[in-house]
């Protein structure tokens, strides 16, 4: 398989910071796209790899899967977009597209394993796949995604991880104008949580333990703010929502979202990968008919639904767009919950 070297940022190990390297990029093969990079969002995701925070990582590992970029290449039988065109990419380069998942549109659920943009298995060159803190990324047609033309691109970027994961469980429970929803965590899933049900004419809740983001959720769109560490202010909302999506990073305690949720309600965990602690208790689960679930991302046809929604109404992400010489600073910062609220590299800053 022929190849092409590209410069690029990542890591060679868990504890080592970000720096400039160099990658292989596959030739364009006939359904391929290739994009010169222009924004590239940093979604927690990208520090939990780089740091290995789930196991798996292989190094060198070059994170971020919020891409936004020009069409640089096409091969022969791309129709989707012609050279010139901008386009964006998020977290799914790759996926069988024969699976009862793929037929059905959900390639991120794929039973044969879809391939991450990033710390993913790239079937062509045999390697891990690359992400998007780079010059420029080849991806099948399928996984390019058409942009809006009327919103700004680099805000446009995070709608591509931090959008779509916080979409695709807001259509899957069939969030509406008659809908009480609920928010855990103000970051870059959380506040394009807020924005997307606001957009969808549901009453959105922000919980949150930084009273100092209260001011920005309500002008993002929240309805109201509740404390998560304040038990008082826990229980004024005792029964109230219909959905709840925790995009908490960490390890936290669910147990007292649940006493928020209504009879049928769902809390949906996008944020935290693992076991949870304390115990969760089924008590209110069984007396409330409650579900626990959790969601990834979206597939590509509802990734495209997101981006023309927002193209409609108008949404795009807060961005403070960074120099890709910044980036360890900028995990440092997500570390501290200080991002408002999404970072978004000027990938011309690689040149
Ligand atoms: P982020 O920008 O860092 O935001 C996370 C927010 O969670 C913080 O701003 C903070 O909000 C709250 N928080 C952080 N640490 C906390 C703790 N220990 N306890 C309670 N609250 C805490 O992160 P993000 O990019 O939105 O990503 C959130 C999580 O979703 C990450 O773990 C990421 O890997 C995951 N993710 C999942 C999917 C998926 O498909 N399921 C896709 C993308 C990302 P407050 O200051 O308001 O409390
Ligand atoms: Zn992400």
């Amino acid at each position: 398989m022929n190849k092409f070297e590209v410069k690029a940022f990542g890591t060679q190990a868990a504890d080592a910071p970000l720096k400039q390297m160099n990658i292989n990029r596959r030739e364009v093969l006939a359904e391929d796209i290739e994009i010169e990079i222009m924004y590239c969002g940093v979604c927690h995701s990208d520090l939990h790899t780089a740091r290995n925070d789930w196991g798996g990582t292989v190094y060198p590992a070059v994170p971020g899967h919020e891409i936004i970029g020009k069409v640089t290449r096409v091969g022969s039988g791309v129709t989707k977009v012609k050279v010139g065109d901008f386009a964006g990419v998020g977290c799914l380069v790759d996926s069988c597209g024969e699976c009862e998942s793929c037929k059905h549109d959900l390639e991120q659920y794929c039973s044969n394993g879809w391939t991450g943009t990033y710390n993913g298995k790239d079937k062509h060159l045999g390697t891990r796949t690359y992400g998007g803190y780079s010059e420029k990324i080849v991806v099948d047609e399928h996984f390019v995604l058409k942009v809006p033309a009327n919103l700004n691109l680099a805000a446009v970027a995070p709608l591509l991880c931090a959008g779509i994961t916080t979409w695709s469980p807001l259509r899957h429970w069939g969030v509406g104008a008659n809908s009480k929803v609920a928010v855990v965590g103000l970051g870059g899933l959380g506040h394009m949580a807020i924005k997307l049900a606001k957009g969808l004419g549901a009453e959105v809740t922000l919980f949150s333990r930084t009273p100092d983001k209260m001011k920005d959720a309500l002008e993002l769109g929240a309805d109201a703010v509740v404390i998560s560490t304040d038990a008082d202010h826990m229980k004024s909302v005792t029964g109230k929502f219909d959905l709840i999506i925790d995009t908490v990073p960490y390890i936290h305690d669910i147990n007292p979202y649940i006493s928020t949720l209504n009879v049928s309600g769902t809390i949906v965990i996008v944020g935290f990968l693992g076991g949870l602690e304390p115990l969760l208790s089924t008590v209110p689960l069984i007396l409330g008919r409650k579900s626990v679930a959790g969601s990834l991302i979206g597939g590509i046809a509802e990734t495209q639904e997101m981006l023309d929604f927002c193209g409609k109404h108008n949404i795009v992400s807060e961005i403070e767009v960074i120099k890709i010489q910044e980036i360890n600073e900028a995990y440092e910062r997500m570390l501290k919950s200080d991002v408002r609220y999404r970072f978004v590299i000027d990938m011309a800053s690689l040149k």
